[in-house]
Parts: C-alpha cells; structure tokens; sequence
C-alpha cells in the first residue's frame, strides 16, 4: 500500500522521463518516417509526450523481426518450464515498477490513481503470471487410435501475433494478451491506442530484462489507423487478438479475408443489461453496484452496466437508492489518491459522451442525475455520473455504447419481458441479475445471451474465468486456459507401428 499524497504524484510527473518511441527487436526506435504526434494528457491537457507514428514501414520492421526470432526457436522452443520462468520475472518487473507504471497509465488514460495502482498494473501482472505459471502444466493429447497405430494431438505457437488494443485499460488489455500469447512461444507485435500508448511502451523494455529475447515482443504506437491497418493486411501475421470497437473488429474481419486468411480472434462493444428483480436479496448492495457499474472508470468500460432493467413494482424504492449511492463517485484530479472518477479519456471522447446526453434529452428520456461536463477550468475532460430514468429500448441511450459514465434505467414487468429486453441488443458481452430466487436466477441466466453472467453482484471473475462475448461483442475468449486456443495451431501426427 502507498502513503503517496496528490502532491508526491504530481511532483512525480513533473520529474517522470517518457519514452515516446517504438520498440523492435530490443531497442527503442523512431519510425521510419521519422513522424511522431502529441500525447496530451486527459489530466489537465498538458503534453506528455512525442510518441512514434509507426506506418506500414516500421509494421514490416516488426514483422521481420517477430518472424526471425520465431523462426530460430529462442523462444517459441525453449522448453515452457523456461519460458515460466521469463513470465514469471516479467511479471515481477511490473510488480516492481507499479508506481512508475500506474503513475504513466493516469496521466495518459485519465484513471483515477488509485484505480492504476490497485487494479490495472496489479492485475496486468497478475495476467502475466497466471499464463506464464499454467504453460508447463498443459498436457497435450494421445488420441484412441487403432492398436497399430499412434495419434498425437499437440498444440504448437502459431507464430507471429499480432495485438491491437483499446484505451480504456491500456496494459491490462494488452496483458491478458500477451500472457497467453508470449507463454505459449510466439512472437507479438503490441499496437497500443494512440489515445494511451505509454505503458506499452515502457514494458517492452521490462520483458527484454525478465529474459524474454529481444524480438519476441515488440510494440508500434502510430496515430489513427495506418500501422494497425498494415498489420492486419500483413501477408506474414499469423494471428490478429484485438480490443476495441465493434466496428473496427468488423473492419479486421475483411483485411483478414483481403489478406492471408490469418486468424482473428476479437473482443469487441457491449451494452450489457443489469437486471433487478423485486425479489433481489438486497436492493441496498444492487443500488451500490448499479452505480459503480457505470461510473467506475468513468464508465469507460466494455462491460459498463449501461442498462439498469428494474422490476416496476420497485421502481419507485429502487431508483432512489441508486441515485444517492451514485453521488459517492465524484469526478476529481486522478493523482489524488481519494479520487473515483477521472478524466474522460480525451475531448473527442468526451463531446461524444455529451452528444449521447443530448440525445437522451432529445428523445425524451429523464435526466435524474448529473448530465454536465465539470471541471473545466483545470483544462481536462470531466463529465458527471449522469442517469436517465424512462428510457425504451428503442432510444439511442439504450441501444449504442456510449463508453461513458450514462445509466439508462428501464423498467419491466415480468421476467419474460426483462430478458427480451436484455437480449435485445446487437451486442453479447455481460450482464448481471439480481434475485434471490435461485431457479429464477440459473433461468435468467441461461437465457442471457451474452459471454458473462453475474448473479447478486457486477462485475464478477478472475484470471481463471473465460472473458468474451456473444454476437457482435466478438468471439474467442481471453483469460482462463481457454486463451491458449487463440495462440496454438492443433496438429494431428498419426504414427504407423
Ligand atoms: P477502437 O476500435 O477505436 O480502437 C481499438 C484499437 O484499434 C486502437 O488501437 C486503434 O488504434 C485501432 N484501430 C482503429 N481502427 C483501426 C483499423 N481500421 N485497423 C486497425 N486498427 C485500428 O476502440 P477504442 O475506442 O480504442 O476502445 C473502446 C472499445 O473497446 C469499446 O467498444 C469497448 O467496448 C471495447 N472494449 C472491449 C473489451 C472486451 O474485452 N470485449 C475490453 C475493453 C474495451
């Protein structure tokens, strides 16, 4: 636990060296192009750092050195006891850097301090650790073959990976990624968002002193697009595992098929349901958890519980309850340690979050809480934990993702309607119901369609849960040994006795 104060993070930023440039083949490098762009802080909009603007030049550089390295067996054959041994120390590395690391991820991303420095960099670790410990302890297969013959069953590294990822948990999201993929010995090229590529950045160096060989990880920021789009089309990926939008897991559908057919696996948008039944155990712990469900990370979450489904017959007790448990999470500076809600991760994040509050009002939604930007004066992006009760299904609010801290409450009668509604999304990721009705709970569960499902709590696993979605939230899971599938080929050898 760290005594830091706001005033020793913020003395800590002021002296913090940034290191802006990509990273191939163990050393940090400029792009090709020489190009680079701002990386401005959410914080306050001051200027973090020049970083690379990577282009489809540096993307073939990576490749090249992805492919060599994996082709000469220094990682992806060394025995998976050792390559244990390299994940286990990197992830030490960022265990012992956690300050550094936290202190980056804030200023870059917006997150509350606190946040960086007990959940994301703790947990990037942890996925790491999880990985690199589980790779020497899965068994291949033999399989029931004739007396005269052998079948082996094996899973080999794919080879050359490619990772693209979001902002909103910028090393989390990479992690449990790279856990997976580096453990089971291939060689991966991070792209990080160009709104929070600063961490990326900095662990690449980690892994090259935990002993990872230099050109096993390698990391390109570029601005907009362009080096994720070289990548994805690249004849010499063999596997793209994205983060993000369900539009651009769309889009990396067709540069696979233009290009070499290479496997992408895809962790897209959610909209998740979280349903309270007039039954639920405690409508004090379901009001609490409605509210950090949409404001936690400033509601810049994939499994944000944007639809809050409540049974009429409470409605009028329930939201209430809700609305007070929200005002204990108040947009505040995110180097102080007491803060829950930062910064929106930039303006344009933050005029479309806005732009959504003015469609709820437009369609006739009602606003009863929050609804303004604030804190304006400090030069950063802050917007309000805002409510809108009386929304349909049909209404924007409902039905896109918003990706910022906007609960819309609808209400239901039976639990027939509340699972039409839930279902009635084109996204699959999460969702939550509270009951303490344990049939009505596994039916209602079962009837979700989506990738998770909590009961009498949000938000719920660990590494050992396999995380993913349904529908358009994406296919494949990460995290659990069901990971591995996305980083592994099966191959069938059939021996003749
Ligand atoms: P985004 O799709 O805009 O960007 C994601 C990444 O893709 C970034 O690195 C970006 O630079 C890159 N990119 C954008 N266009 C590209 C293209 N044409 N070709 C190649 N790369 C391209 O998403 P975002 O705004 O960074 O992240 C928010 C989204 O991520 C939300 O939809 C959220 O739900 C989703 N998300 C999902 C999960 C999950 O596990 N399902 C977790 C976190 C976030």
């Amino acid at each position: 636990m760290t005594t830091l104060t706001r005033a020793d993070w913020e003395q800590r930023a002021r002296d913090l060296k940034i290191e802006g440039r990509a990273y191939i083949n163990g050393e940090y490098t400029a792009a090709v192009s020489g190009a680079t762009f701002e990386c401005l802080s959410p914080v306050d909009g001051r200027l973090l750092a020049q970083v690379a603007s990577c282009d489809a030049a540096d993307a073939q550089r990576a490749v090249d050195s992805a492919r060599a390295t994996f082709d000469s067996g220094v990682w992806s054959r060394l025995a998976p006891v050792k390559r244990k041994a390299a994940m286990i120390q990197f992830a030490a590395l960022l265990d012992e850097h956690v300050e550094e690391l936290a202190l980056l991820e804030t200023l870059d991303m917006g997150k509350p301090i606190s946040d960086s420095l007990n959940i994301d960099i703790p947990g990037s670790a942890q996925a790491l650790r999880w990985n690199g410990e589980a790779i020497d302890k899965i068994y291949d297969e033999v399989a029931a073959t004739p007396h005269d013959q052998l079948g082996l069953v094996t899973r080999e590294p794919i080879g050359v990976v490619a990772a693209i990822v979001p902002w909103n948990f910028p090393l989390l999201m990479a992690c449990w990624k790279l856990g997976p993929a580096l453990s089971s010995g291939n060689s991966v090229i991070l792209k990080p968002s160009e709104k929070s590529p600063l961490t990326a950045i900095r662990v690449a160096q980690l892994a090259v002193e935990a002993g990872i060989p230099a050109g096993v990880f390698n990391v390109l920021p570029g601005y907009g697009h362009t080096v994720g789009k070289a990548l994805a089309l690249h004849m010499d990926v063999d596997t793209l595992v994205f983060t993000g939008s369900t539009r651009t897991a769309k889009q990396l559908l067709i540069y696979s098929g233009e290009s070499n057919m290479k496997r992408v696996w895809l962790e897209a948008g959610g909209k998740s349901p979280n349903i309270v039944f007039a039954d639920a155990p405690d409508l004090q712990a379901a009001a609490e958890s409605a509210a950090s469900a949409i404001a936690f990370n400033q509601g810049e979450v994939c499994t944000a519980g944007s639809r809050l489904l409540v049974e009429r017959s409470i409605k009028d007790q329930f939201l209430p309850l809700v609305i007070e448990a929200l005002k204990a999470w108040k947009p505040g500076n995110p180097l102080d340690p007491d803060t829950n809600v930062g910064a929106l991760v930039d303006t344009q994040q933050m005029n479309t979050v806005l732009s959504y509050i003015e469609s709820g009002h437009a369609d006739g939604a009602t606003l009863v809480a929050g609804g303004k930007r604030i804190m304006q004066e400090t030069g950063g992006t802050y917007v309000e934990p805002t409510i809108f009760d009386g929304v349909t299904n049909a209404m924007k609010i409902a039905r896109e993702e918003i990706f910022g801290p906007v609960l819309s409450v609808l209400a239901f009668d039976t639990a027939e309607e509340a699972i039409q509604i839930a279902n009635d999304t084109p996204y699959g990721l999460a969702a939550a119901v509270w009951t303490a009705n344990l049939s009505k709970a596994h039916l209602t569960a079962k009837a979700l369609r989506a990738g998770s499902v909590w009961i009498n709590q949000y938000d719920g696993g660990d590494m050992t849960a396999p995380f993913g979605g349904f529908k358009q939230s994406g296919n494949g899971r990460d995290k659990s040994l069901h990971a591995f599938d996305k980083y592994t080929e099966l191959k069938a050898t059939w021996i003749k006795l």
